[in-house]
């Protein structure tokens, strides 16, 4: 692709505004995604934050629940933070009764993971390819407990009680993340999926 990509934010819910913001500070064209014909329009796809439960229940009632399903199944690049990681994940655990996500990451994810005493935490991630550490806000966020042969663990939380557990994945063109790249100043998480979106 040559030229700046359109990349849509899912906007029925989430902090949508701040990765629009995110987005276009990258050189990306980023617009909201509530219909049909917006999601028709984008290269990519970014899923945010907020609360998975509501995601999934207002993706079915206006009727994109299925065209997301497809996007994915085609190949749409898409990023997943925090709710939306929730989102792309084939399976989940600690969902509620019924709670079905759109999938397309090999994974799966358990939703509230880290327990109630640590609802939002910030923590300092190696994360690949970065040359420096990215600093990364957790809110009552979702870790991966089991990735699949074809996924790539892009980070680890580093100390603490949830040493080792599994923060950001990537699957050819999906990617997601616990954290919420989009609150913090650095636009690293955001140009890495810029930057496939481009390639894809
Ligand atoms: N706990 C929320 C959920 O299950 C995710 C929280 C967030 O996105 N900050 O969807």
């Amino acid at each position: 692709m040559t030229g700046s990509p359109t990349i849509g934010v899912f906007a029925l819910q989430g902090d949508v505004r701040e990765h629009v913001k995110m987005l276009e500070s990258c050189g990306a064209n980023a617009v909201p995604v509530r219909r049909l014909e917006e999601l028709a329009a984008v290269d990519g796809l970014v899923l945010p934050g907020g609360e998975s439960t509501t995601m999934y229940k207002l993706a079915t009632t206006f009727g994109l629940l299925e065209p997301l399903r497809e996007r994915l199944a085609e190949g749409m690049p898409a990023l997943g933070t925090c709710a939306g990681m929730i989102m792309l994940a084939d399976r989940i655990e600690a969902g509620i009764a019924g709670q079905e996500t759109l999938g397309g990451l090999d994974v799966v994810v358990r939703r509230n993971a880290f327990g109630r005493q640590v609802d939002s935490f910030e923590a300092d991630l190696d994360f690949a390819s970065f040359d420096a550490p990215f600093h990364a806000l957790f809110i009552r966020a979702p870790w991966v407990e089991k990735a699949g042969a074809d996924v790539e663990v892009l980070a680890r939380v580093a100390e603490g009680p949830a040493v080792g557990r599994i923060v950001a994945v990537r699957q050819d063109n999906v990617m997601a993340t616990s954290f919420h790249p989009e609150i913090t100043h650095d636009d690293r998480v955001h140009r890495y999926f810029v930057e496939l979106v481009k390639r894809s």
